[in-house]
């Protein structure tokens, strides 16, 4: 018990490594901690129509894949919420194995090609496929009954998007539970992302999930009111 409070204090609690988050109604909504870098990929799908999608599918592939098969989703589509490494490592293999499309903001469809050689060997990570889709800010991408709306973020890389469907938002690099994505990347800019944070993202409902793209805080979501009210780099 000791041991436990210990964490506790130290903030060092982990998830259960799937969560299920499913909104009432039709929606199918996992997260899965995936690799060693602590991405959160995301499946989302249709129930009635059991066609689904998934979100930055960074390692792990086979087992997102038996998730989405045990609940009947059929994987049509990979979003990358951007071009970094981390999030697109598994992009071929889910490509290989589900023949999805591939899916980036056309700001970030040269860097989901251009990784280069000794950061792929870094990260032991393959080069992804080109994009099949490009997408621009409002754009909806659609599996059966679920609209996701494309939210264009920029600020971490020039395209990154976040990903919203009624009651949760999708936020990559860009917001995390109570922390914010870095900007000193190639591409990326502190103003732009604060922009890009407050008038894409801080204008939802503020009980809308969030559903960031590593699992980096105390908690694996969040909601964009706590992030008002709680994220230091937003006040
Ligand atoms: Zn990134
Ligand atoms: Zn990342």
């Amino acid at each position: 018990m000791g041991f436990i409070c210990f964490r506790e204090i130290q903030g060092l609690i982990r998830p259960p490594r799937t969560t299920g988050l499913d909104r009432e109604g039709d929606m199918f909504l996992r997260q899965l901690q995936v690799g060693s870098m602590a991405v959160f990929a995301y499946i989302v799908g249709d129930r009635e129509s059991r066609s689904g999608l998934v979100i930055d599918p960074a390692a792990e592939t086979d087992r997102i894949i038996a998730e989405a098969e045990k609940n009947g989703i059929e994987i049509q589509y990979i979003i990358n919420t951007h071009g970094h490494v981390d999030h697109i490592s598994g992009n071929a293999d889910m490509k290989r194995k589900t023949g999805a499309k591939i899916i980036v903001h056309e700001a970030d469809a040269e860097m989901l090609v251009s990784t280069p050689a000794m950061i792929l060997s870094m990260f032991r990570a393959k080069s992804s496929p080109a994009a099949d889709i490009t997408v621009q800010d409002g754009d909806m991408i659609r599996v059966g009954s679920v609209n996701l709306t494309v939210l264009h973020t920029p600020g971490h890389t020039p395209g990154g998007i976040s990903l919203y469907t009624d009651g949760y938002v999708f936020t990559g690099d860009t917001l995390f539970v109570e922390s914010v994505g870095r900007t000193d990347l190639p591409g990326g800019s502190w103003q732009v992302m604060l922009r890009s944070i407050r008038k894409q993202l801080l204008t939802l409902p503020e009980d809308t999930v969030v559903l960031p793209g590593h699992n980096y805080g105390r908690k694996p979501t969040s909601t964009i009111g706590h992030e008002k009210r709680h994220n230091p780099f937003l006040r």
